[in-house]
Parts: structure tokens; sequence; C-alpha cells
């Protein structure tokens, strides 16, 4: 058996150099960490539903000329995705008050924020990924102010159209994080959405109930993770058809 070579291991996501230059292997990890690596678990299915949902919302995004890395899924845990420089900065988008807000300027969880608000983190795990302003990105080199321009215009469609797709199933989209990269092609660079849109990086509330169908289940141990993911699966219509019992998939590494 022949080893790929591992470019990155993050948290929940392996990086192999992918079959051709300029691409990646994605693989989805079952493991799950929360509070910035303090809290670790497995949740069985996890990866396989993340690729299949990532998958599904990329494409979905694709076709409607938001230009993001991925190509196409592989199989069960894997996706194949164009290679880029990631911009090392967290766009957080809030449509509710949810979670660090909360804490950070006391408000309501729940409560509707008065217009869709787009924060940015510098993503570095030594530092906790800290609150920054658009001013720190062009002051230290992480972005331009063009490149910036880019990702909020992008940021703000993937917003829309995804408060209109999850609304569609019965999902209120609470807040999400987006990552961004560089994408270079025929000495052109093009600014592409990148990592995965997945129940781990979003707030997904039932509409009706307002149960919470993401990665707090995790976080707050609040039981039933795979059934949320799994939920969130069913109703964009995604589920495995050999049903639940696919969703294990191996979780080994090649
Ligand atoms: N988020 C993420 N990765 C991070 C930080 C946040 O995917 O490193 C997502 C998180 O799942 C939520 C949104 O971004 O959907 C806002 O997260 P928040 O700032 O409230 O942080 P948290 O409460 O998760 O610590």
């Amino acid at each position: 058996m022949t080893r790929r070579r591992r470019v990155y291991e993050g948290k929940a996501k392996v990086l192999f150099e992918g079959p051709e230059p300029g691409t990646l292997v994605q693989y989805f990890k079952d493991d799950a960490t929360a509070f910035n690596g303090v809290k670790k678990s497995t949740v069985t299915g996890k990866g396989v539903l993340n690729n299949r949902i990532s998958e599904h919302l990329m494409s979905r995004l694709g076709e409607i000329g938001i230009p993001n890395h991925f190509i196409r899924r592989l199989n069960m845990r894997e996706q194949l995705i164009k290679e880029v420089e990631i911009v090392p900065v967290e766009v957080i988008v809030r449509n509710v008050a949810a979670g660090s807000i909360c804490s950070r300027l006391g408000l309501t969880e729940g409560a509707p924020l008065p217009r869709t608000l787009v924060e940015f983190c510098y993503k570095s795990d030594e530092l906790n990924d800290p609150l920054i302003a658009e001013e720190h990105i062009t002051t230290f080199g992480w972005a331009t102010a063009e490149e910036i321009e880019d990702i909020m215009t992008l940021t703000l469609r993937v917003n829309d159209f995804l408060c209109g797709l999850f609304t569609a199933i019965g999902i209120r989209l609470i807040d999400f994080k987006l990552e961004f990269g560089r994408h270079y092609e025929d000495d052109e660079m093009q600014i592409i959405l990148a990592d995965e849109i997945s129940p781990d990086n979003c707030r997904l509330w039932d509409m009706a109930t307002n149960e919470k169908l993401d990665k707090d289940r995790f976080r707050r141990d609040l039981g039933g993770v795979e059934d949320a993911y799994q939920e969130v699966a069913r109703r964009l219509g995604i589920l495995p058809e050999s049903g639940p019992n696919d969703l294990k998939g191996s979780n080994s590494l090649q």
C-alpha cells in the first residue's frame, strides 16, 4: 500500500497531497473537539456526515457562482479539493445572538441581531483565535483591503443563500464560520471559499422547537450529537441510501 503524504492535520480533518498538482485530499475524521481542543472525543459517523454535508453545500454554492475549493467527493470520508493558501482569518457570520458574542456583549442567546454581523478572528490556536478588526488584517498583512472586500462580498452572498436553503428545510442559520484561501492559476489569483461548511462550524436550530442540530450538542453535553448531524443530512436529502448504518465508514487513515 502506498502511503500518501500528509500535508496538514487539524482537529477534525487531515489534508493529504492530491493526485494532481494543485489538488489536495481532505479527509474528515470522527474526532470532535471544543474550547480550542480542551474537550475531546469521537463521534462515530461525524466525518462521513460532514463530508456529505460540506459536499452538498459547497456544490450548491458553486452553482450560484461562489468560487470554492470543492472539486468532488472521493469516498465516504474524503473529498478532492483545490489547494489554496489559507488566509489566516476566520470569518464569523451572525444572524442571531449565540455563543461567544452573548458573554462578550451581554446578549441573550436567541435574540435576533438588528442586522447580519460579520466578525473576524485571527486563526491561531496558541492565541485562542482572538477577535480582530479589519485594521489588524491589513496592518499585519494577513490580507489586503481588496481581498477583504472580496471576502465580505462572498461571505454575504453565502449567508443569503444558506439562510434560504436552511429555512426551506425548517432550520434557522444562527451563525457560522468561513475560511477563505488564495487560489493561483495561470498567474491569476482568486479568493475562494475553503475549509468546510457543516454542523461543526454552523449553529443550526430547528425552527419549530429551537432544538440545536449542531456542535453545541457536543460543546454543552446535550447528547445526541450524531443524531443531530444525521437529521441535518436527512433534511438536506443526502443521507446515504443504505441508511444510517452506512455512516460509520472506515475511520482508518492511510
Ligand atoms: N466557529 C468555528 N470555529 C471556531 C470558532 C467558531 O467553527 O474556531 C463557529 C461556531 O461553530 C459558531 C460560530 O463560528 O457556529 C460562532 O462561534 P462563537 O464565536 O460563538 O464561538 P463559540 O461559542 O463556538 O466558542
